[in-house]
Parts: C-alpha cells; sequence; structure tokens
C-alpha cells in the first residue's frame, strides 16, 4: 500500500500499457484507477448522451475535445477521489488539458505528485493494440500471445466474451499513434518544466513495467 496518498497521471501512447499497469495498481496498491477511454466505452455502451456525443470521435480514434473532457473529469475528481489519491490513465492526452487538471487540483490545494511516460517503440506498440482482445462486460484486457485467457474467446473474470476494440483496427491504430504523436510532445514539455515528468520504458512484460515503476515510488518515498 502506498504510505502516503499519492496523485499521478500515466503518460503514453496507446498500447504504451498504462490501462494494465493502472489496474495493477488499483488491485495490489489500493490506489483508485480513473481512466477516460473506460468512461467513455462504458457511456457508449450505456447509450447514453455522453456516449453518444463521443461514439464517433472514439471508434475514429480522434481525440474527443479538451473542454468536454476536462468537464468530465472535473467533475469526477470530486474531493473524496482528490483526498483519497489517484491514477489518471488517458487524461491529460494534451496540453490544454493538462492546465485543465491543474485549475482543478489547484483548487482543491491538492497538487500532483508525478507524470509518468511510459515508453515504447511503434512496431512494439502495434503488435500490443492488434493482439489486444477486451471483454465486452466487464473491460478486461487479453493478448493474442502474451496474455491469453483460460477459454478461448472467455474472459477469466466473468466469462463476458472477448471482442477486438473499434478503435483497435489496423488503420485506426495507426490514426491514434499519429494523432498522440502531435499531443504528446507539448504536454511532455509541459510536465518537464513544472519537473513532474519521470519517463520508465513500457519495453517487454507487463510485470517488468511495473516492478520498474515501484522503484520510482520507492525512490520518491512513496511505497
Ligand atoms: P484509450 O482507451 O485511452 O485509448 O481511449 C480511447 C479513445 O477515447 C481515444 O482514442 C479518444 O477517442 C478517447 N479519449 C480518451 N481519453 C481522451 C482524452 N483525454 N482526450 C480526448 N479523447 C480521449
Amino acid at each position: 500500500m502506498f504510505g502516503v496518498t499519492v496523485r499521478i497521471v500515466l503518460l503514453g501512447p496507446p498500447g504504451a500499457g498504462k490501462g494494465s499497469l493502472a489496474s495493477l495498481y488499483e488491485a495490489r496498491l489500493g490506489i483508485a484507477h480513473i481512466s477516460t477511454g473506460d468512461i467513455f466505452r462504458q457511456e457508449i455502451a450505456r447509450h447514453s448522451a455522453l456516449g453518444r456525443r463521443v461514439q464517433r470521435c472514439v471508434s475514429s480514434g480522434r481525440l474527443v475535445s479538451d473542454a468536454l473532457v476536462v468537464e468530465i473529469m472535473a467533475a469526477r475528481l470530486d474531493r473524496r477521489a482528490l483526498a483519497r489519491g489517484f491514477v489518471l490513465d488517458g487524461f491529460p492526452r494534451t496540453q490544454p488539458q493538462a492546465a485543465g487538471l491543474d485549475r482543478v487540483l489547484k483548487r482543491t490545494r491538492a497538487p500532483l505528485d508525478a507524470a509518468v511516460y511510459l515508453t515504447s517503440s511503434v512496431p512494439v506498440l502495434i503488435r500490443r493494440l492488434s493482439g489486444r482482445r477486451v471483454c465486452v462486460r466487464c473491460g478486461a484486457n487479453y493478448h493474442v500471445r502474451t496474455m491469453r485467457p483460460r477459454h478461448p474467446g472467455r474472459c477469466d473474470h466473468c466469462r463476458g466474451p472477448l471482442i477486438v476494440r473499434n478503435d483497435d483496427q489496423p488503420a485506426t491504430i495507426k490514426k491514434r499513434l499519429v494523432v498522440n504523436q502531435q499531443a504528446a510532445r507539448p504536454l511532455v514539455r509541459y510536465y518537464q518544466r513544472r519537473r513532474l515528468l519521470h519517463q520508465v520504458s513500457g519495453a517487454g512484460p507487463i510485470e517488468a513495467v511495473y516492478s520498474r515503476t515501484v522503484k520510482l515510488f520507492q525512490r520518491q518515498g512513496w511505497l
């Protein structure tokens, strides 16, 4: 468990392992995992008004508008969430979103502790995304080669069917990587200037990436 409350943003391209890593932090360290992508996919599945607004962007790999994403996260990051601490996965994606997050955190005097950027090569990202399978019911992630379910096509946790995410189709993967590359540089600079940026290699199995980040947390005195 974390000795103190931490507020971390996990940055990196799609397929870098942010979601898997944040799930491990939640399961093993008890730190809340908040993912904008998961929020959007749940809203789309519920056919809610928000789901209908974001559906086109999400399925085509474009980014949802900064104003809408910041509004949703400002509501999600209430006092309780800020006091408990969190790992944000998939937010912020742009520099204006990072500035929006800072405004929310400043209002409640709950500053960010770190921005952890997971680095990865493009061929690795494409391999991970194109082999990814997700559970329709609970959202758990699998991979056709590196993280197979016990029963083919069925989730280990809830037995739900496993599918290819809409935005994990090859053309959309390429689009998402390009979109990310354009937005990432200013975002990285933003956190570099604030001396919050830590780059960690996202290469190899998720357990290896997890160990690297845990060492970082230990060095920072959070564990
Ligand atoms: P992810 O699961 O993080 O890969 O997100 C899936 C999709 O949701 C992205 O390709 C975007 O369309 C949308 N999305 C998620 N987070 C954001 C964000 N912070 N800003 C804009 N769009 C987002």
